[in-house]
């Protein structure tokens, strides 16, 4: 696959990676090649996307709750010409490849796949919550000490306190 959906395909799940590759190896032995148009979104990315909606020929989720956001799914498109038939051998391609596939959703989504919620994925779901957590005590543990300096009375209390009202009850 080109540069960019391996750029793509590298910010999603490892699992839901594998199986886009083995669905590209098993269409490349039918002549269609494959290119991955969207991966993973930040629910800011997704926000932009759902206000564009009217514009997007493919249906699109809330913020919040859509698969990308969760580094789950991927959209996929022929490098060559885009029919009908050859959109439904990709989407079947993926079905083998035991992905769910947007073609089927009530509001179809034929360049859609994700993997389902029985597949052993998440990992780097996971791997990114914990980093985010990790973060956040690192950001905490900075702002605590910054405000130590800074401290020369009561305000520097309150900063801390709203600080820590911030990342225990919003960002958590
Ligand atoms: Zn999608």
């Amino acid at each position: 696959m080109d540069r960019a959906s391996e750029n793509l395909l590298a910010e999603v799940d490892g699992e839901l990676a594998r199986r886009v590759r083995a669905m590209e190896a098993a269409l490349a032995l039918k002549g269609i090649g494959l290119k991955v148009t969207s991966g993973r979104r930040s629910t800011a990315q997704q926000a932009v996307l759902y206000a564009n909606r009217a514009s997007n020929p493919n249906p699109v989720a809330k913020p919040g709750t859509s698969k990308h956001e969760q580094g789950l799914a991927v959209d996929v498109v022929p490098t060559g010409a885009r029919s009908t038939a050859v959109q439904k051998m990709i989407g079947e391609e993926g079905e083998r490849q035991g992905l769910r596939w947007g073609g089927r959703f009530s509001k179809p989504d034929p360049v859609h796949f994700e993997l389902a919620a029985d597949s052993n994925a998440a990992s780097s779901t996971f791997a990114l919550v914990t980093n985010d957590a990790a973060q956040i005590t690192i950001n905490g543990a900075q702002l605590l000490t910054q405000a130590k300096k800074e401290a020369s009375g009561g305000q520097a209390l309150v900063t801390i306190c709203v600080c820590l009202f911030v990342y225990k009850f919003v960002l958590s």
